[in-house]
């Protein structure tokens, strides 16, 4: 998931990419949620040029292994990424090079520069202008078998995928939000991620939300007939989906 926003900014900092926009003082800013392994494709499609910061929600495969394809969205200096401990340890082990530029090949750049987050610790993405970044709440998610997650909450907004369980601390986090993409892996329960019966109750436990998107949906998850049961604040989610959320 790609989030969006404008800043204004004074010309001293303003970097010249190329997806900024026309008018001179306006900056768009790009956070991506996980370097899933079509995130190139993704980001080539959706004329993304640089990122400006990376979520991490946890280090399986189908949420990183996209990672290699960051060094295309590097500007001048390293993409700041953030994640748990684990993920950041795990990442940093698995994916070396792309944390560090003590490599034998010298036009080699570091790609990605690791912060750790703790869960529930609210933090900015970016160190520039506090009032127009948005604060991101990670909210940790039982993701089965002693894993945890992260979920991320921005404004009125939360993005939540992999888990199994809400504890009370994440139940409190997500109260209040009007936009949710929520993982969904299919009908059937499963140990490690939510069913749709599941992700349906928890939007009426929560209350309030004005639209809810499944994601991480498996090939078993029909988008039409989904639409047909489903009420109309819950819908299935699509490459290329849009809305706008306040922070
Ligand atoms: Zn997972």
């Amino acid at each position: 998931m790609l989030i969006q926003w404008e800043e204004i900014v004074s010309p001293s900092i303003r970097r010249a990419t190329p997806d900024t926009t026309s008018n001179e003082n306006r900056l768009l800013r790009n956070l991506l949620i996980d370097s899933s392994p079509d995130c190139r494709t993704q980001l080539l499609q959706a004329q993304i040029k640089h990122l400006d910061a990376i979520l991490y929600t946890h280090e399986h495969a189908d949420h990183c292994h996209g990672i290699d394809d960051l060094k295309w969205m590097r500007d001048k200096s390293p993409i700041p990424a953030y994640g748990s401990h684990i993920t950041i340890t795990n990442l940093v082990r698995r994916f070396g090079y792309i944390f560090s530029s003590n490599h034998s090949f010298p036009l080699h750049q570091t790609i990605l520069e690791p912060h750790e987050i703790i869960p529930f610790k609210s933090f900015y993405p970016l160190d520039s202008n506090k009032v127009l970044t948005p604060i991101i709440i990670p909210i940790a998610l039982d993701h089965g078998f002693n894993t945890q997650v992260l979920g991320f909450r921005i404004g009125d907004f939360a993005y939540t995928t992999d888990f199994i369980n809400i504890s009370k601390q994440a139940y409190t986090a997500l109260k209040g939000i009007r936009w949710w993409v929520v993982g969904c892996l299919r009908r059937e329960q499963h140990p490690t991620h939510a069913h749709l019966e599941l992700v349906i109750s928890w939007v009426e436990q929560l209350g309030g939300v004005h639209m809810t998107y499944l994601t991480h949906m498996n090939g078993t998850m029909d988008y039409n007939e989904l639409c047909t049961e489903l009420p109309v604040h819950i819908r299935p989610a699509h490459d290329f989906l849009q809305f706008e959320a306040e922070f």
